[in-house]
């Protein structure tokens, strides 16, 4: 028996008829053992298992709606680093460990709800060695929905206005950089999307699409599919940064555009790290290269990229005076998300999730809505210098 005593709290409330609700969770130790408990509304059936590279711990669930108290999972002990959860697809919600060293699950069981305790959901993690842990890591399914249904149709043709993609970075069990307070990436880029959006449908010269507006989980491939099958013509990834402490220090928005070789080393480190997304939510599936590979393609990119530098020069432009710029911010390197051959791109990274004074804007309501009014005055701005180009798409 574990010589882990985890007291449960007195009752569970919010707990609704239908919906699995997540209420809260608790992390207990002793010298090889950790055990992880998430308090539930009622029980689920879940499957967890570990993966390799990073070294993760990975509980599938049913829909679950995460009601747990703030900052839940960013606080380690024992072999768990910290965790993140989310919807990861449709129907289908994900709660990631990061674990410290190699562990094995050793058990992981759901206890029914009884009078007035919750539902309770236990996973007890166990110290092992290395070589073990490669050996019994599996390889994680693709969620249950595939890509192609998840990708809305093509817009309808009669209306011929530019279609522009937003693109909010991460979400769900991904939750993208991480500030000292608690704020994440996912949310507050979200939230500058969503303010784009509402900026550029208000003026009634586009369609909009976004990749993602609630918490959930897309992956990389997904993002680039859906700039593709909708034609668009411009996608916005929408990012934030951050440096971890003892790396320096940074502030200010970057924009982003594609390149096989990185403006410099910083851009390369990033660039990693965003295409580590995935990665990150327990999705290990790197992106395929499209086989399309001929001379008009490699034309059709050319010109891509030529338009993509274009509106990065304009953004840039437009945001001076909405928000604080770094001291490089237009710059390039081998992003995953904009490697779209036939839909100019950038990512924009609105600023360091790690400054106090980026955070204290990239909180604001105000500053927000300055940026998505920068934004959309960029975007303005850009299809009247290349109006000729746009006919057509
Ligand atoms: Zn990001």
């Amino acid at each position: 028996m574990l010589a882990l005593s985890v007291p449960a709290p007195a009752c569970a409330q919010k707990a609704t008829k239908d919906r699995v609700i997540a209420l809260d969770t608790r992390l207990a130790t002793d010298t090889s053992r950790t055990r992880l408990v998430i308090d539930l509304n009622k029980k689920v059936e879940v499957r967890a298992y570990t993966i390799a590279n990073p070294n993760r711990a990975v509980i599938d669930l049913p829909e679950v709606t995460f009601d747990l108290p703030v900052g839940a999972g960013k606080q380690g002990r024992g072999l768990v680093a910290a965790f993140r959860y989310g919807q990861f697809a449709p129907g289908k919600a994900r709660i990631v460990i990061d674990l410290r060293e190699p562990a094995l699950i050793e058990k992981t069981f759901v206890i029914a709800p009884v009078d007035d305790q919750p539902a309770r959901l236990v996973i007890d993690l166990v110290r092992t060695d290395a070589a073990t842990f490669q050996k019994t890591a599996l390889q994680p399914e693709r969620p249950p929905q595939t890509l192609a249904a998840r990708v809305p149709p093509k817009p309808h043709v009669a209306d011929t206005r530019p279609l522009i993609v937003i693109d909010p970075g991460h979400g769900g069990p991904d939750v993208g950089a991480q500030a000292a307070t608690g704020d994440d990436e996912k949310d507050v880029v979200l939230e500058v999307a969503k303010k784009l959006r509402d900026q550029l449908l208000r003026s009634g010269h586009y369609r909009v699409v976004m990749t993602r507006d609630d918490d959930t989980f897309v992956a990389l491939e997904e993002r680039v599919a859906i700039a593709r099958a909708n034609a668009a013509a411009l996608f916005i990834s929408i990012h934030a940064d951050s440096l971890s402490k003892g790396t320096g220090e940074a502030s200010g928005a970057t924009v982003y555009t594609v390149s096989e070789q990185a403006s410099d080393f910083e851009a390369q480190k990033l660039a990693d790290k965003e295409n580590r997304a995935d990665l990150l939510a327990g999705y290990n599936f790197a992106s395929q290269p499209d086989d399309v590979a001929n001379i008009l393609f490699d034309l059709a990119q050319r010109d891509t990229k030529n338009h993509s530098a274009l509106f990065a020069r304009t953004l840039v432009g437009y945001l001076q005076g909405a928000a604080r710029l770094h001291k490089t911010p237009v710059k390039s390197a081998g992003f995953v998300v904009l490697k779209a051959p036939d839909v100019p791109s950038v990512l924009l990274e609105l600023g360091y999730l790690s400054s106090p004074e980026d955070l204290k804007q990239m909180t604001s309501t105000v500053w927000r809505e300055k940026v998505a009014v920068a934004m959309a005055a960029a975007i303005d701005r850009y299809f009247a210098t290349r109006a000729p180009a746009v006919a057509g798409r």
